[in-house]
């Protein structure tokens, strides 16, 4: 019999036993909220239920869900909030996920449906349908990489929003940094039964989404645990999506099993929206945005042309420019509203982008070599040094980090740059005709 009807042919019983006014005070509103192992749990509305049901009750409540049941349960009286955090707790201590979007981590406004598909994106787009669709199925692992900006976060909340929504599926999100605190953490504790929690969360899940895995590179325990969780996940058939800033053959300090593990599937890159595909993720904004106001078509324009990076930036600039004319109390949003408002915000970005841009232009004319050689992934020393020299050339003239070089120079790793400086610093030391050339190529940028 179900559970709830049981529950009320129970009341039906009860009703016919005891006074109307006894009944509608102490039965009336409880609930049977599970039968499990020889117990039955109800749900009461006061702590004075339990107390009274417990001394005066109990014969009858026994008596008569047995001649129902056929059973002797034992009983246990609760309040719904103790339902409640009973569960959550539970579910915390096996450290189980719970199928909805705050315990998974996940952001519930990045969906798919406000994701706006263009070329740069399609593919990972699409692959990131088909695993949403079909978890453990399509490709597994997806991996999204690319520069800063350009959606990988939200796609990988689509997935498991998605996967929520449409299935009983555990999903969990994490960055590569929680992980790693995690990991530190539990085994700080020094206690197993905490080391074995954290593994059986890890492993229990259906779906584990894991963002910016390249801060995995220099945390070499918790690389072996994510790759135990790795293996154990993907034998059961579990979807893994990992994203990153490069490629996995790019991942250099990463153990070469896992990178091996990460082509398995599909990889997919994300590229810097082209201008159709910036202007429609602007009207998009627009539309949804709480403090919009409408914008002509030049100030969208002018947006979309200046802000050539990425998404992140493009959105940057439409709260820039409503919070300056909310401040100002701009009635109209003209384009030199527009260029007053976004003036600082879009001048250092291409301020930035000029001068790298500047810096390679002159070294390739140099060393006459293209531009796209010295970004590519060529190895030979006719690119090799080129490219030092422009990354040595960068750091010294933009006073850029060496992060931000790595990444304008090929998404490549910031020990790659400073290796790079450290080498042609040396090389000045001890070559007076090297030294010449960098002075020429300084004097040319200046
Ligand atoms: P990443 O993880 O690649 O650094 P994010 O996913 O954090 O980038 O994206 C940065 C911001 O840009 C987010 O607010 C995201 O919603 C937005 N965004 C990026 N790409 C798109 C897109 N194609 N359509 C709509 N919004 C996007
Ligand atoms: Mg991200």
């Amino acid at each position: 019999m179900e559970k709830d009807s049981l529950w009320i042919n129970f009341l039906e019983l009860i009703k016919n036993k005891i006074s109307p006014i006894c009944f509608d005070t102490w039965f009336k509103d409880t609930k049977l909220y599970s039968l499990e192992n020889g117990k039955a749990k109800i749900i009461v509305p006061m702590s004075l239920h339990k107390k009274h049901f417990t001394d005066n009750y109990m014969d009858l409540i026994i008596e008569n869900f047995n001649f129902l049941t056929g059973t002797n349960f034992e009983f246990e009286f609760l309040l719904e909030e103790e339902v409640d955090s009973n569960k959550k707790l539970k579910d915390e201590e096996s450290g189980v996920p719970f199928n909805n979007p705050l315990q998974a981590n996940l952001n519930p406004s990045y969906t798919f449906d406000n994701f706006v598909k263009g070329t740069s994106n399609n593919l990972a787009y699409t692959a990131s349908l088909a695993v949403a669709e079909k978890p453990g199925k399509a490709y597994n692992p997806l991996f999204i990489y690319g520069n800063s900006g350009l959606g990988k976060t939200h796609l990988m909340h689509s997935i498991g929003n998605y996967i929520i929504k449409n299935s009983n599926k555990k999903v969990l999100y994490v960055t590569s940094e929680r992980f790693i605190s995690d990991f530190v953490n539990i085994n700080k504790k020094g206690n197993n039964n905490y080391v074995e929690a954290f593994k059986n969360k890890y492993r229990s899940i259906d779906v584990l989404i894991i963002d910016d895995i390249q801060f995995l590179a220099n945390a070499t325990q918790s690389q072996q645990e994510f790759f135990h969780t790795f293996n154990e996940l993907h034998q059961e058939g579990k979807q893994i999506i990992i994203s990153s800033d490069r490629s996995p053959d790019d991942l250099k300090l990463l153990e070469e099993r896992l990178r091996t593990r990460f082509n398995w599937g599909l990889a997919c890159n994300v590229f810097p929206p082209d201008y159709d595909l910036r202007i429609e993720i602007l009207n998009k904004k627009l539309s949804v945005h709480e403090l919009a106001k409408p914008l002509s078509s030049d100030v969208i324009e002018f947006i979309a042309n200046n802000c050539d990076s990425d998404v992140r930036k493009l959105e940057g600039a439409l709260n820039r420019l409503f919070a300056y004319t909310a401040m100002f109390n701009k009635e109209k949003i003209d384009l030199d509203v527009a260029v007053e408002a976004l003036n600082d915000y879009l001048v250092s970005a291409s301020y930035l982008k000029n001068n790298v841009q500047k810096v390679k232009k002159i070294v390739c004319d140099y060393y006459n070599i293209s531009v796209e050689e010295m970004v590519s992934r060529k190895r030979n020393n006719y690119v090799t040094l080129p490219r030092q020299v422009a990354m040595y050339l960068c750091r010294m003239i933009t006073d850029e980090s060496f992060p931000t070089i790595g990444v304008e120079f090929g998404g490549r790793d910031h020990s790659t740059v400073m290796h790079a400086c450290n080498k042609i610093e040396k090389e000045l030391k001890n070559n007076k005709d090297f030294k010449n050339v960098i002075n020429q190529l300084k004097s040319k940028l200046k």
